[in-house]
């Protein structure tokens, strides 16, 4: 890190600075230049808390040359790392999968009848959510334990392993217990007492992107989940709110090839909630395999008309038969 003093800052300011330093165990390296000076932060191992040298008189601003996550990173660890999901593998050098299932767990019938179009179109897993966050209190709000217990059921039956949402420290080990894959949703991406949790579960953590998180603040997220223990994490992209309305989020693809390049995780893509119209889901699906994802996270229900949660956006039978053809194709053309 570098501390830039203001051009006033006396030179008893710019020792009180080199004390603070070197009281925290760092080197101090003073840069005068034309009309202030800085003062370089050496020895440290990672990322340097400011908070110390806030208040200190002449201060001016801080550069952070070391960023806020680093076992995250390509720089820390250049290969990819691969997530086994119940024997499936996700990874960026891997085959592109596809998780595909409710938004929500509806009952045995529902999950079982969309289990069943996953496993017969060549699905690698199967989503469902059981503890829903919903936006408003007057809507289906999920089964809650017992929606687990159901993926656990259809796993059994259908042989597919399972993703869903946990929402609170208090479901973490039952879910664990119960489903491959533990999701982290958008809303709560900062939650740090959860990741901080959730980073000693021994089970794969699908993170995705808050909806107005920057790619800083979503790789600080994952940081938490490496840091924490937890190396097993798969990142989404799910959209992000901007001033556009026409569609649900933003889908930015673009953050697939960026991310690529800066961490080993595998991120994969949820078009589903980033748009938020059916027709819209294949053709974005594809273009999500073309730049790249590890895979894709299709809402799908046996009779969308009748969901109680994302209908709208999900994809029925047909739809995803056809989705899941075109894709096949792809695959062998990229
Ligand atoms: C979901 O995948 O069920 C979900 C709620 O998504 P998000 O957290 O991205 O809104
Ligand atoms: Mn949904």
């Amino acid at each position: 890190m570098l501390i830039v003093m203001e051009h006033y800052a006396t030179p008893e300011n710019v020792k009180t600075v080199i004390a603070a330093i070197e009281a925290q165990g760092f080197t101090a390296q003073p840069i005068p230049g034309g009309d202030r000076v800085a003062i370089g932060v050496l020895g440290n191992h990672g990322y340097v808390d400011e908070t110390p040298f806030r208040g200190l008189a002449g201060v001016r601003d801080f550069i952070h040359v070391t960023k806020p996550y680093k076992l995250v990173t390509r720089d820390f660890h250049p290969e990819d790392t691969v997530v086994e999901v119940g024997g499936v593998r996700v990874g960026w050098g891997e085959k592109p999968i596809v998780i595909a299932g409710p938004c929500a767990v509806e009952s045995r019938e529902q999950l079982f009848a969309a289990a069943r179009v996953a496993k017969e179109n060549g699905a690698d897993m199967l989503r469902g959510g059981a503890f829903k966050p919903r936006t408003g209190p007057h809507t289906f709000q999920g089964l809650g334990f017992a929606g687990v217990e159901l993926l656990r059921e259809a796993k059994t039956q259908f042989g597919l392993p399972t993703v869903t949402e946990v929402m609170r420290i208090d479901q973490l080990d039952f879910v664990a217990q119960n489903v491959d894959c533990l999701q982290i949703g958008a809303r709560n991406m900062q939650n740090f007492d959860l990741l901080k949790e959730a980073a000693k579960i021994k089970k794969p953590i699908l993170l995705k992107r808050g909806m107005s998180a920057t790619l800083e603040e979503f790789l600080a997220a994952a940081e938490y989940l490496v840091a924490g223990g937890n190396d097993q994490v798969i990142l989404c992209e799910r959209g992000i709110r901007t001033f556009e309305r026409a569609l649900r989020n933003t889908l930015d693809l673009a953050v697939v090839p960026y991310l690529k390049k800066v961490t080993h995780l595998p991120v994969i893509v949820d078009p589903s909630h980033a748009i938020g119209i059916r027709e819209l889901i294949p053709v974005m699906s594809k273009a999500s395999l073309v730049v790249g994802a590890a895979g894709v996270m299709i809402e799908m229900h046996p009779d969308p008309k009748c969901a109680l949660c994302d209908g709208q956006q999900s994809l029925g039978p047909e739809s995803f038969a056809k989705m899941m053809k075109d894709m096949e194709a792809l695959k062998g053309a990229l």
